[in-house]
């Protein structure tokens, strides 16, 4: 059924390697869909949900940071981290943001690595809690 390879690979593991009928990516110059035959392509990924499907169906991730090659019917996603959607723990990014606002209210303005952290983290958190309660 698939024509596309893709891979979602993280430093731990590789997420996902399956025969695909489309992606579609969150790019940090906005969401980008992934059929057979697309162009070499390349881009950043920033924390979003990565959808793909084969046949009736339809898998979905929250995926962070990374980038995103096309080539040759393979499509490859590099991230810092990917769980699926029904597996993001809401508690967990709820308690992440609070973590990340109180070092950003600490650090206003910054440009340091902790602040350009804080402000990374709090990014991922918000985009886990609104996917997690647009599921649930
Ligand atoms: P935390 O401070 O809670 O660890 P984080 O944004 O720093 O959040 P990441 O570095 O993005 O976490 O991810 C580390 C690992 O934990 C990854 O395997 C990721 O999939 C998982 N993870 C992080 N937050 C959640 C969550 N809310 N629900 C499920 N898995 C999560």
């Amino acid at each position: 059924m698939g024509k596309l390879h893709l891979e979602v690979v993280t430093p731990e593991k590789v997420m996902v390697s399956q025969e695909v009928d489309i992606v579609v990516a969150p790019g940090t110059m906005g969401e980008f869909g992934v059929l057979e035959g697309h162009v070499p392509f390349l881009s950043g990924i920033e924390p979003g949900e990565l959808r793909f499907a084969s046949g009736n169906q339809t898998e979905r991730f929250l995926v962070t940071t990374g980038f995103s090659e096309v080539f040759d019917n393979k499509v490859s996603v590099l991230v810092d981290a990917a769980e699926k959607t029904t597996e993001i723990d809401l508690e967990r990014a709820r308690k992440a943001m609070e973590r990340a606002r109180e070092r950003l209210a600490k650090d206003r303005g910054g440009e340091d690595i902790d602040f350009l952290r804080a402000e990374a983290a709090l990014k991922r958190a918000m985009v886990r809690i609104r996917i997690s309660e647009k599921i649930n």
